[in-house]
């Protein structure tokens, strides 16, 4: 349970919490298609092959493990080395992966999210803290956000223990003292309860809590939170 008095600050996760991902990264990749179509047309054919593009990823991926919270850098890595192998310029990647990045952020919140974090934004400092590459300032989120803790910037992803500090540490406050909120059952809640944190789990999917460790509090939806820690 949590110990609402306690709570100073909440750190929130972004990519299924407060809106879809993936209708976001697929929207992204059509319109990163029609780019390649217009400016590298046979990088366009060889990622329209079935299987290549996911092919190519898992190479890339492989070839760059030290790099696994880095997903801007994989995505980009991923697109020039389709341009490699089509045969067309490599440095066209830059530009390819600002049109994926730009449509990558045209995310679209949850029924209800918007009006659940002005109230929490109303008496808590809200910090973003994300393993994906969301710019929680570029979306209509943005304006509830004090900070933005992302493992891109920060070198490590969620569960680690480091990611939670140092958003704490960003807050000025111990790690007991901040709620962290995310759908992951494990690199969320986990990870918070792991690193100290207080935390409830924001079960967006509908998943099953998979861990011996006991359930914590659980919602669907970040809106049922606010009655609660607002009483
Ligand atoms: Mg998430």
């Amino acid at each position: 349970m949590l110990n609402l008095s306690k709570i100073q600050a909440i750190t929130l996760d972004l990519d299924d919490t407060l809106w879809p991902v993936w209708p976001t990264i697929a929207r992204a990749e059509v319109v990163l298609q029609d780019w390649l179509a217009l400016h590298a047309p046979q990088t366009a054919l060889l990622c329209a092959q079935p299987g290549v593009k996911q092919a190519i990823r898992a190479a890339i991926n492989q070839r760059h493990a030290d790099k696994a919270h880095d997903l801007t850098f994989l995505r980009r890595e991923a697109i020039r080395e389709s341009l490699l192998r089509a045969g067309e310029a490599p440095h066209l990647a830059d530009a390819a992966f600002e049109v994926f990045f730009a449509e990558r952020q045209n995310v679209q919140l949850y029924d209800g999210v918007q009006p659940a974090l002005a109230r929490l934004a109303a008496r808590y400092p809200l910090v973003g803290l994300s393993n994906g590459n969301a710019d929680v300032f570029r979306t209509e989120a943005g304006p509830y956000f004090q900070a933005a803790v992302s493992a891109r910037v920060f070198g490590v992803a969620k569960p680690d223990a480091r990611i939670f500090h140092a958003a704490a540490a960003q807050l000025n406050l111990p790690p007991e003292a901040v709620l962290h909120l995310g759908d992951d059952a494990t690199t969320d809640v986990l990870g918070a309860l792991l690193a100290g944190m207080q935390t409830a789990w924001v079960n967006t999917q509908g998943h099953d809590w998979p861990h011996d460790l006991a359930q914590p509090l659980t919602v669907s939806h970040l809106a049922e939170l606010c009655d609660y820690l607002l009483a």
